[in-house]
């Protein structure tokens, strides 16, 4: 039998020859792909191949499978959980260079587009014509990311996550065959649903290299206004009060005192620090303000200081920007720190208990947080800040990150909201599905990736 000696510089040999000095091993350019936006060790690749088309990355995961190589798919790398750390090393597959956007079909309001592209692009693309594309993570992250990760935003209440917008996909898999799943209808009932299966993978599945998604239509008015409260109860409660009445709000965010004062600091904010909701509506002009009256009455009832509205398009962008800007913020609130974050989302009925128990927790910890939510979903963030470099305080971080998470597990929540498993949360994925899902999951995986060659050492715990 003949044993390969060392598979890696047999790969990298043979992807130069198709790639050129497109395939890497700088050190730099290394240490660039070894962790994304998180606190974990980052391990370097021992390549980073930045592709250029759906034909390169067909015949380079054909090599890696035939040679039992790692392949860690890289979009941007905001990714929160340790999902782009090589673990095992091996090639970070960089998808940043596919930034096509290929077609757009405005009468039926979908597009099709590479995985490299982001949403800001897309957007000003799109904004001549009338449409948007809604799913707005706070990061400058790719859309192929977005796909893997099943992420979502601020919109996410009313236009749905990635799930909702992803209408198909074009997908690499293991062994290099390409696959086109979905489709531009609206609905099917064609057989197994593909699409879903790929989306939130988070690249352990296949590598997507082509991304149709469904548009929206520019609203003719949108209104934006935020509201104060003495409580992080009252506040929470006036979310799910809106919810309950079933209005149809755009935007519903919250940002505990904490993460006020380090908004107010980082982005210039007009307004004090004390929990507040910053809230978006969008439809007719009527019908914005019908929305936006049935909030403020029902916030007032809860003691909120009324409503400071944002009408016109700057003062809107520069609301949303900082909201976009909070983890930034929450970093910067104490010189020397950064921030893990949970992602716990529970059903709206439970949501007040859950925020306020995270924030009992934090305060019997001694621990700083800052708390911001896309609270319409349920979906809550305890940014945990700790001393950098300091193993100890990362641990003591974790601690807490555990206890909240098993409060959301207890509520009938998810660990993960939108950031997705990667590293960090594979601990919870038995208790919170049951060793049968995962069993299933991991079957899933042996039969498209049998060699477990894509995004190893994720996703399952002990893995
Ligand atoms: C400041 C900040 C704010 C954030 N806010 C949000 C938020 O509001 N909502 C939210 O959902 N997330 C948020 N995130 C997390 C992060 O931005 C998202 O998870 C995003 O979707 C990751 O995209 P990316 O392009 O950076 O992917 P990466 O970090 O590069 O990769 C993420 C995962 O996707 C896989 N992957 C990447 N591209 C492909 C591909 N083409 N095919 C197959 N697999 C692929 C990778 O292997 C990895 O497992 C935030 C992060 C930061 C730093």
């Amino acid at each position: 039998m003949n044993i390969e000696i060392n598979p890696v510089e047999t790969v990298i040999a043979a992807a130069r020859e198709f790639l050129g000095d497109r395939l890497s091993t700088n050190t730099s350019i290394r240490e660039q792909h070894a962790k994304g936006e998180d606190a974990n060790q980052p391990v370097l690749p021992d390549a980073v191949a930045f592709v250029e088309n759906t034909g390169e990355v067909s015949r380079l995961l054909a090599l890696c499978n035939a040679h039992g190589v790692a392949v860690t798919p890289f979009g941007a790398g905001t990714s929160l959980e340790g999902h782009v750390v090589p673990v095992r090393k091996g090639i970070s597959l960089d998808l940043s260079r596919m930034t096509a956007i290929l077609e757009v079909n405005a009468e039926d309001m979908d597009c099709l587009v590479e995985p490299g592209v982001s949403r800001h692009q897309l957007n000003d693309y799109l904004r001549d014509q009338g449409l948007f594309f809604p799913v707005d993570p706070g990061s400058h992250c790719s859309l192929g990311g977005m796909v893997a990760t099943r992420a979502s935003g601020t919109n996410a209440v009313r236009y749905g996550t990635m799930r909702e917008a992803t209408l198909g996909l074009e997908v690499v898999l293991a062994d290099g065959r390409v696959i086109q799943t979905g489709g531009r209808t609206r609905k099917a009932a064609n057989g197994y649903d593909l699409t879903r299966l790929f989306i939130g993978s988070e690249g352990t599945l296949g590598v997507v290299t082509k991304i149709r998604l469904r548009l929206q239509g520019i609203p003719e008015a949108t209104t934006a206004a935020v509201c104060q409260f003495e409580s992080l109860q009252a506040a929470v409660e006036t979310v799910i009060m809106t919810m309950q009445a079933g209005i149809p709000v755009a935007r519903i965010e919250l940002a505990d005192a904490d993460q006020m004062r380090a908004s107010i600091a980082y982005s210039k904010l007009p307004y004090e620090p004390l929990p507040t909701l910053f809230l978006e509506f969008h439809g007719s002009p009527a019908g914005v303000r019908e929305q936006a009256e049935a909030v403020e009455a029902i916030a007032i009832d809860m003691g909120g200081k009324g409503f400071a509205w944002a009408e016109d398009t700057e003062t809107r962008n520069k609301l949303w920007k900082a909201r976009h800007d909070a983890w930034w913020a929450a970093n910067a609130l104490y010189p020397g720190c950064r921030g893990i974050t949970t992602d716990v989302c529970v059903p709206i009925s439970k949501l007040a208990e859950a925020i306020v128990s995270a924030k009992e927790e934090a305060v019997a910890a001694g621990q700083n947080t800052c708390i911001v939510g896309h609270v319409g979903d349920g979906n809550y963030h305890v940014v945990i800040l700790f001393p950098e470099g300091d193993p100890q305080g990362l641990e003591k971080a974790w601690e807490l990150d555990r206890k909240i998470v098993a409060k959301g597990l207890s509520l009938g929540g998810t660990c993960s909201g939108e950031h997705g498993v990667g590293l960090g949360k594979r601990e919870f994925l038995a208790v919170e599905h049951g060793e049968d899902v995962l069993d299933v999951m991991r079957s899933l995986k042996a039969t498209l990736d049998p060699k477990g060659i894509l995004n190893p050492g994720k996703m399952f715990p002990g893995n």
